[in-house]
């Protein structure tokens, strides 16, 4: 079939079978399709969808673009956690080390930062010195030594995701339920971990904002992945506000430090508790409720810290860094946000503030653009909160001054205020999603 022909057939929302989709996805990894007609896949895909058996053959495809590793070898259980994607996320950095440190293995493998959110690789990668592009061998040494490794899509493990990935950031094709599904599902069957917890976001920083359709992407991976043979569960966590008060890459490691310091934010530590429980508990160490608790301890110690320091020390990065924030990167120009009247907190639009972050440097506009790790946001107050009139609501770090007055500009329209304070809003961790 032409590359043409298997657009065609997906726009018009026919059914491709598994021969037709892997032979367009190989020419893609081989040169024969090209990137505007993948980019044009995706956006039918993105209007028509894929039906069960064309997202396991999707899959498959992306998994078999490279090797696939197996750490059931009799060692810790090796386990993985991955997000669907949201504002402030800086999860994985705290979550990683804080399971080794419990015992078991994560052989993580990352993104960069999609659309409006931010990605673990590019956080990491604004700690001085840290790779995330080792290789298999080094990958495998690092996890040995050290508990845990993170690193991204690499020419040897899901090279496919990598490529699809990056178009998908800059052709407004991500938040599709099926190309969500496999390029996760993808990354962790190809990690040959015995285990895997899902975070998957609602609300409005989130790329599925209706909890119900996240409801549905939790089943479908969550069923996807058992059906490729790696047992999964799903957490549903709330994405309207930025997670932490850190939106940018450094400032994100900065805050992730202070979690593993055992000194909260406190929205982050819950989810970041509630997952790593969870992971524990999928790995059959201990039942979550039990895990939960020694697991907080671990935090409160500054024994995941301790872990935290190596990994980075390992992976090339400068170890000094966790302890002194100021070998971070930093923007030179910081400024704040003030509220113009007092009044209740009742929206931080987490989506607004991503863009806004994306627009200061701290993402991507196009593919392969070199991102700021200096610049994003503190958000300096929370819904609920009152505040009086001049009041610092967000921090600005910006390369410039006319950088950070476009980001003021945004920013303003990510807070509302009112006279009275919003109903309580729901629970961070709002349920849990099981094979059937
Ligand atoms: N994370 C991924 O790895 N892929 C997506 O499509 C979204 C979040």
């Amino acid at each position: 079939m032409l590359p043409t022909e298997v657009i065609e057939r997906k726009r018009d929302g026919r059914e491709l079978t598994p021969e037709e989709l892997a032979a367009f996805l190989d020419g893609f990894l081989s040169g024969s399709v090209a990137d505007y007609q993948i980019s044009a896949f995706l956006m039918a895909v993105y209007y028509r969808g894929l039906s069960p058996e064309e997202l396991e053959a999707f899959t498959r495809t992306i998994i078999e673009s490279g090797s696939r590793l197996d750490f059931r070898d009799g060692g810790p259980p090796a386990v993985d956690k991955h997000s669907t994607g949201g504002v402030g996320d800086k999860v994985s950095l705290v979550l990683a080390p804080l399971l080794a440190e419990y015992g078991l293995r994560v052989p993580m493998m990352s993104g960069r930062g999609l659309g409006h959110t931010g990605g673990t690789l590019d956080k990491l990668e604004s700690i001085p010195g840290f790779r995330t592009d080792l290789s298999l061998e080094e990958f495998r040494a690092v996890l040995g030594d050290v508990g845990c490794a993170m690193i991204g899509q690499t020419p040897e493990i899901v090279p496919l995701d990598g490529r699809l990935y990056a178009l998908r950031d800059v052709t407004a094709t991500v938040p599709a339920m099926p190309l969500i599904a496999a390029s996760i599902v993808s990354k962790k069957v190809a990690e040959g971990i015995s285990a895997l917890v899902l975070d998957v976001k609602f609300g409005r920083g989130a790329f599925l904002t209706d909890r119900y359709e996240a409801v549905r992407l939790a089943e479908v991976m969550v069923g996807l992945s058992e059906h490729l043979g790696l047992p999964a569960t799903a957490l549903l966590t709330a994405m309207d506000e930025p997670l932490g008060s850190a939106v940018g890459n450094a400032l994100e490691v900065a805050e992730a430090i202070s979690c593993l310091r055992g000194e909260g934010p406190e929205d982050l530590r819950e989810v970041t508790l509630a997952l790593s429980a969870e992971a524990v508990a999928g790995a059959g160490a201990a039942p979550a409720a039990e895990a939960a608790s020694r697991l907080a301890k671990l935090l409160d110690s500054g024994a995941a810290l301790d872990r935290f320091r190596m990994l980075i020390e390992r992976q090339g990065g400068d170890p000094a860094a966790v302890d002194d924030p100021a070998l971070l990167p930093e923007a030179p120009f910081v400024t704040e946000f003030q509220a113009d009247g007092s009044g209740f907190v009742t929206r931080i639009d987490a989506r607004t503030v991503g863009l806004a972050a994306v627009e200061l440097g701290a993402g991507r506009r196009r593919t392969g653009d070199a991102i700021d790790p200096a610049v994003g946001f503190d958000v300096l107050v929370q819904v609920g909160e009152h505040v009086s009139k001049h009041q610092p609501l967000i921090r600005i770090h910006a390369r410039s001054e006319d950088q950070a007055g476009r980001a003021l500009a945004r920013v303003d329209t990510a807070v509302a205020l009112s006279d009275s304070p919003s109903p309580a809003p729901a629970p961070l961790v709002w349920k849990r999603v099981a094979a059937r």
